[in-house]
């Protein structure tokens, strides 16, 4: 019996997912109920950017409602899961010498909340959430991210959550952009075979600069991508590309 525990990337998307009804909740909710308990979360969203590495350090961080425009049920929601003063110090051990900076200033955006409300509806699993440091390219992000291997072992998910593609000027309502579609399918084939030079690859040619216009949604793959170990199970859900421009793909590496 192995207790390692799976690591997971969700596409998330519209805020509007974290409503009930949404058919991509639907599989959020599915793999929730098939991971085992984890004993904290380490959140990893494209909504929090940091000056260097930071991870919210509150015994009871905030739902943050970081968007506008959107019905009130939306602002309503909360997530009241505690935090994680061990986890916290654990991160700092793990990523030195890089320093981690304990915030009170963030709490849990969006990107983590309205995934979380499906994955762990109970919101009694402790998260952490973790910044990301905007000086670090693709190759940067997924170094740090491999430091934080032994946490798996330590029975905290690690949630990447953000897009593969994630190109809102792009957005419209009918079926995928070919470029999208192309470099959605790309990404997933290059993640089942351990390719880390393509996923690291955007900047590779026009599909890879449409789907990644900026790299804020993209940089949470990585996180999860790099706690796969050679040759263990990687498998996708959620497949496609909403609003033409946006991809819900999702992927967990060992469950
Ligand atoms: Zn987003």
């Amino acid at each position: 019996m192995t207790s390692l525990m799976p690591a997971v990337f969700v596409g998330h998307g519209s805020p509007m997912n974290a409503l009930p009804g949404s058919p991509y909740a639907a599989g959020w909710r599915a793999l929730g109920e098939s991971l085992p308990r984890p004993r904290a979360i380490l959140a990893v969203s494209a909504h929090w950017e940091t000056d260097g590495v930071a991870v919210t350090a509150q015994a009871h961080p905030p739902t943050i409602h970081d968007f506008r425009g959107f019905p009130q049920a939306l602002f309503d929601m909360r997530y009241p899961a505690p935090g994680a003063p061990d986890l916290v110090a654990r991160i700092g051990a793990l990523l030195a010498p890089t320093p981690v900076a304990g915030s009170d200033g963030w709490g849990f955006d969006h990107g983590a909340w309205s995934v979380l409300a499906h994955l762990f509806p109970d919101a009694d699993v402790p998260v952490v959430q973790l910044g990301l440091d905007r000086a670090l390219d693709a190759r940067g992000h997924y170094e740090l991210a491999l430091k934080l291997r032994p946490l798996r072992d330590e029975g905290v998910l690690i949630l990447g959550s953000g897009d593969i593609v994630h190109n809102l000027r792009a957005m419209r309502q009918g079926p995928a952009h070919d470029w999208a579609a192309r470099f959605d399918a790309r990404i997933q084939t290059a993640l089942a075979a351990g390719d880390i030079d393509t996923v690291t690859a955007i900047d590779a040619d026009e599909d890879a600069r449409l789907s990644v216009p900026d790299r804020e949604h993209y940089w949470p793959i990585l996180y999860a991508a790099a706690q796969r170990d050679p040759g263990e199970p990687i498998r996708f859900f959620n497949h496609g590309v909403d609003l033409g421009a946006v991809s819900m793909t999702s992927f967990v590496v060992g469950g």
